[in-house]
């Protein structure tokens, strides 16, 4: 079996991590003159806990999952460029994509100058294993599958998604940030069987938290290892930590959003289909529909005098003549429907 250290960059493996105060004595302590804190202000005066125990511990409840195998982000995009710089010598190794995807996998690579290839998915937005492993080679280092993807909505075959992480070598990372609205279960409940997947989820969507900025990253505990040695200390402030704490006990609530959201996706998908503007609504497993219409820029620019905003994707491959639209409130759905009955 190959093992995880002969993926990870030279210098990240010799990498001696920045010991802060809070990592050398962790504990209880009734004197802390330890890291030129002001005493004064309590309790925003200290650093947060960096590798937030609290917070993980509560995770692991609500994931069923080790607190060990959680790694907390600046939202789920930060461990998106992690595992570039970890794994990734620039200019040498690549990753590899499914197209169209999220835009965010691309952008890392270019800032950490990794070369970025794209698996165009099938016409119908399923994805081909096979296709999509010709494109990897011996410096493939990361896999980025998003499922459900983003922005085409549907959740990507388990079997294929089987398939890279049996073949393919390196790291394969699953991005599950719209997984709270899909009736297919998390990848998360693989995790020990295989040991180079990272499962991405976010507390952005389905919880309602885009503004507090917390992702998470699941993998094995060696590459959780990796993850926190290079991520910035404090990256989760004290607020976060809290904050994010209390509003996992209202998952009841979350819950029930996501109730409310499907239904009413399913409303403004049906109501989309009576639009004579509206040529196709593909299936969606998130939060949103890509929807086709007739003139994508025409209506996008119609709803934008409206101040309406959807997404347009016109311009990204497989996606002509689409507009991705978030499902929103029953008035928001409504909103938008009368305007685009009047293009
Ligand atoms: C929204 C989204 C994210 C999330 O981002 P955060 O940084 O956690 O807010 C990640 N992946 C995909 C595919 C998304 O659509």
């Amino acid at each position: 079996m190959i093992d995880i250290s002969s993926l990870v960059r030279r210098n990240i493996l010799e990498l001696k991590p920045y010991s802060c105060a809070r990592n050398e004595f962790q504990g209880e302590a009734s004197v802390s003159l330890d890291a030129n804190e002001n005493p004064l202000n309590t309790p925003y005066n200290r650093y947060p806990d960096p590798l937030q125990t609290a917070l993980k511990k509560k995770i692991a409840v609500l994931k069923n999952v080790r607190p060990a195998q959680i790694m907390l982000g600046v939202g789920s995009d930060e461990p998106i460029d992690l595992i570039i710089r970890i794994f990734c010598e620039p200019i040498v190794d690549n990753i590899v994509a499914i197209s169209p995807t999220y835009g965010m996998y691309e952008v890392c690579a270019d800032i950490n100058n990794v070369e970025y290839r794209e698996s165009l998915l099938n016409r119908d937005y399923t994805f081909d294993a096979g296709r999509l492993l010709e494109e990897t080679d011996g410096h493939t280092k990361v896999i980025f599958l998003c499922s459900p993807n983003n922005p085409t909505g549907n959740i990507l075959d388990g079997d294929e998604i089987r398939k890279v992480l049996n073949g393919f070598q390196g790291i394969t990372v699953i991005d599950e940030a719209y997984v709270d609205f899909s009736t297919h279960p998390s990848w998360l409940r693989e995790l020990d069987n295989y040991p180079r997947l990272i499962v991405l989820q976010t507390f952005s969507k389905a919880w309602g938290l885009a503004s507090v900025r917390c992702g998470m990253a699941f993998a094995s505990e060696e590459i959780t290892g990796y993850l926190n040695r290079v991520k910035y200390p404090y990256n989760i402030n004290m607020l976060t930590q809290g904050f994010v704490s209390e509003q996992i006990e209202f998952e009841g609530r979350k819950n029930e959003w996501v109730r409310i959201l499907l239904a009413q996706r399913e409303v403004l998908a049906e109501k989309l289909r009576q639009i004579p503007v509206v040529e196709n609504v593909f299936p969606s497993d998130a939060n949103f529909l890509l929807v086709r219409v007739t003139d994508a820029n025409g209506s996008y620019n119609k709803l934008v005098k409206k101040g309406i905003i959807v997404r347009n994707r016109n311009n990204i491959l497989l996606c002509l003549g689409c507009l991705r639209i978030t499902v929103g409130t029953e008035q928001e759905n409504e909103l938008l429907i009368n305007e685009l009955k009047q293009l």
